[in-house]
């Protein structure tokens, strides 16, 4: 095993480390608590900044009783860097993200109720709230089934980060990533919201016309930098 930065890990990453370790796991809570996963399922990583390496959830523990020492430190290839529990299978669903988006420092993988059955119905989240429009302006797009921790799996979501920050994986749950912890976890609660507003919407009126670009067209006159 090779320290984070070679033989070079500095002060100020053993700082960070512990920082984000704290705030990480937080996050974890509340989407426990709001039920966006269940038992030991869903996995949450945050980059440690200026290094080629993330903090991870491992196997087999859950987000409700996670503590900031057991997180792995794991390099973007998959690599064990410390800790001593197992490598989840979903981590190369994290790597990929982080090699393919620089300016991404948190990913959320999640099973919310909601949000999966509109990938099974395969059905696109779309930001029909205004506020969830500033949010989330292109929708929530639909990865087609691949087997989770699969190479082709990563390399689906790879290929359409370039304009979303939230997925759903068919018959899986979801995945969204940001600029910071606070940011991913929240895009991870808010897409929950969308498809339960989009649901309740269906419900009560099947004609409402749902699709982005009538969104796209209604909110483009709006003052949406409030
Ligand atoms: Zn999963």
């Amino acid at each position: 095993m090779t320290n984070i930065r070679g033989n070079n890990t500095t002060r100020e990453t053993t700082k960070s480390i512990k920082r984000i370790s704290g705030d990480l796991v937080e996050a974890g809570r509340r989407l426990h608590r709001q039920g966006l996963v269940i038992g030991n399922s869903g996995n949450i990583s945050a980059r440690i900044p200026g290094t080629n390496s993330i903090l991870i959830k491992p196997s087999r523990v859950s987000l409700e009783s996670l503590k900031p020492e057991e997180l792995l430190v794991i390099d973007l290839q998959g690599n064990k860097v410390k800790g001593e529990s197992a490598v989840s299978r979903e981590t190369p669903l994290h790597t990929a993200i982080y090699r393919t988006r620089e300016d991404v420092q948190a990913v959320f993988h999640t099973h919310p109720p909601t949000a999966t059955a509109f990938g099974i119905a395969k059905i696109e989240i779309l930001p029909l709230q205004i506020e969830m429009f500033i949010q989330l302006p292109n929708g929530v797009p639909i990865i087609p089934f691949e087997t989770p921790g699969s190479k082709a799996l990563a390399e689906k979501i790879q290929n359409k980060i370039a304009n979303y920050d939230a997925l759903i994986l068919e018959n899986h749950g979801i995945v969204t990533m940001g600029s910071t912890i606070e940011a991913a976890c929240n895009l991870n609660l808010m897409v929950e919201e969308a498809a339960k507003i989009q649901f309740l919407a269906m419900s009560l009126d099947g004609k409402t016309e749902m699709n982005l670009s009538t969104l796209k067209k209604k909110f483009k006159k709006q003052n949406l930098s409030e």
